[in-house]
């Protein structure tokens, strides 16, 4: 297996998998390199995501480095202006103008690294992320350990209140406590209004 990324020129490159996987981590690690390397380095993240810290990207293990929040895929293109090292966190929540985003990045010579989940809690495919590993230059699909019975976990199970979320987000009742796993996909378990697994229309 070769993996090198290019000699010249920018490139993409993602990171995903389930929650707890450690893409965040991944993602600042990546990124703190390019910085020691002395890059200059922006972290974007989508607006939506305001757990632990506002100006900061947080892992679920505490590691930390400074990032700016962006309102769209737009604003992501603005922020990068002059960067060399471009790193996106929980790039799934952005609008699919981040694909045409990333390569506009790419062929001003940026390195982007976009991290995100592949699949959402129901197993579907998540947003622009099938775009952007298709477009990638390196991938990386991480795994969690499973918070059933400690194996490889590639999947998100939602929860409320204990029990597998349904897949209809509107039965989900004010007040239950929502939270999320790392299962395998033995240990997965739909919501009781489960659709078939990714449904794929082909055209002719
Ligand atoms: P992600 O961005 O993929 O959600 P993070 O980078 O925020 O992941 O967190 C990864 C860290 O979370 C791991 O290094 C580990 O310390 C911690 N962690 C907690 N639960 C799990 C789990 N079930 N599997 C793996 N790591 C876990
Ligand atoms: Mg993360
Ligand atoms: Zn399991």
């Amino acid at each position: 297996m070769i993996r090198t990324p290019p000699e010249r020129g920018g490139w993409l490159e993602v990171v995903c998998g389930p929650m707890f996987s450690g893409k965040s981590e991944e993602l600042i690690r990546r990124l703190r390199r390019a910085e020691i390397a002395g890059q200059r380095v922006l972290i974007v993240k989508p607006r939506i995501d305001d757990r632990y810290d506002v100006s900061h990207v947080v892992s679920h293990a505490g590691a930390r480095m400074r990032a700016v929040c962006a309102n769209s895929a737009a604003d992501v293109l603005r922020l990068a202006e002059g960067y060399d090292a471009v790193g996106i966190d929980e790039a799934q929540f952005f609008d699919a103008e981040i694909v045409g985003v990333a390569r506009r990045l790419v062929r001003r010579g940026a390195r982007v690294v976009a991290a995100g989940l592949d699949t959402d809690f129901r197993g579907e495919l998540f947003g622009a992320m099938p775009m952007l590993l298709c477009l990638a230059e390196l991938v990386d699909k991480l795994q969690a350990v499973c918070h059933r019975c400690g194996g490889a976990a590639t999947r998100t199970q939602r929860l409320v209140d204990g029990r597998p979320a349904p897949f209809s987000g509107e039965t989900v009742q004010v007040g239950a406590r929502d939270s999320y796993e790392a299962r395998c996909t033995s240990c997965y378990e739909p919501g009781f209004d489960a659709e078939p697994l990714v449904a794929l229309t082909l055209s002719a």
